[in-house]
């Protein structure tokens, strides 16, 4: 199915400036920024444990496999520029899967300016596999790093958590736009992608900076999913819980000094909000602060 696959990708494939020499070729010709530094991020996704293929558009899917590496890219504030793509493919219905796939795919591509470079598809007796791996490039800023906050930032964050599971983790926008502008206008300190769960991701960015946080809890962002999907479960879980631990918002964690947090919060430079969620400790390890108490949070979120 290989050849014919190729000749039907071709035929969608946008010209893109960085791209010298696209898929057919044995490898493709990608010309980065002249910094020196290129950006590379590599993430693998698979039936059962990233989607359920048996229950979802395979379109959403493929969306979700590059949408994840652009949101790596996002969260180091780079530019992408080109992906290479490779499927393990079910044999049963090959073609037209890996289809679906770049259907889903390549729009995502094009509003980001992603070059679909190449890629490799096979076919095999297990279940589907995708491995998608992103070059991009850093701004005159340079990129933002995890390692970079201090005791006495503050935290932010982008948009709501929580509830992911309810769809957000299969169509959720990467914050590529957002962190380029932020990077591009303010000072931040640190930042990733909140991916496993917030209090687990600020966890290991505490670790990186050598540093402790506290949340304050009632400032937590909570997507309304989150308070949907604590009702499904019935578990007596609360939205606060999944907002913390959920993991799959693909929102951005921020690290910033006081003024800086204060004028990010006062000027709301995104579609989305930007909300101040707590600060750096110099103390290591994370609290949660409720209702004038202050308690020691667990780390919790998805652990691969
Ligand atoms: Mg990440």
């Amino acid at each position: 199915m290989e050849s014919e696959f190729l000749e039907w990708l071709r035929a969608r494939l946008q010209p893109h400036p960085a791209l010298r020499l696209g898929p057919g070729d044995d490898a493709a010709l990608v010309r980065l920024a002249d910094s020196g530094t290129s950006v590379v991020t590599v993430d693998l996704v698979s039936d059962g444990v990233d989607f359920d293929l048996g229950s979802t558009d395979p379109r959403r899917i493929g969306h979700k496999a590059l949408a994840i590496n652009l949101s790596d890219l996002a969260a180091m504030a780079a530019r992408p520029v080109a992906a290479v793509v490779a499927l393990a493919l079910p044999r049963a219905g090959a073609l037209e899967l890996a289809q679906a796939l770049y259907e889903g795919l390549l729009p995502l591509a094009a509003r980001y300016q992603v070059a679909v470079a190449g890629g490799d598809t096979n076919t095999w007796d297990g279940p589907l596999v995708i491995a998608i791996t992103a070059l991009g490039e850093p701004t005159a800023r340079g990129v933002l790093r995890r390692d970079g906050a201090r005791p006495g930032d503050c935290l932010l964050v982008t948009g709501r958590l929580g509830g992911s599971r309810l769809g957000k983790h299969l169509d959720f926008e990467p914050r590529v736009q957002e962190a380029l502008l932020l990077h591009e206008r303010y000072d931040l300190h640190a930042g990733m992608d909140i991916s496993d769960g917030l209090t687990l991701d600020l966890s290991r960015l505490c670790q990186a900076s050598g540093c402790g946080a506290e949340l304050d809890l009632a400032a937590i962002p909570l997507d309304a999913a989150a308070d949907a999907w604590a009702r499904q479960l019935g578990d007596g879980s609360t939205a606060l819980e999944h907002a913390l631990a959920d993991g799959e918002d693909f929102e951005l964690l921020l690290a910033a000094d006081e003024p800086t947090a204060a004028r990010l919060v006062t000027e709301q430079p995104l579609a989305v909000p930007l909300t101040r969620i707590g600060r750096c400790v110099a103390e290591a390890g994370l609290w949660g602060l409720a209702g004038g108490r202050r308690e020691a949070l667990a780390a919790r979120g998805y652990l691969h």
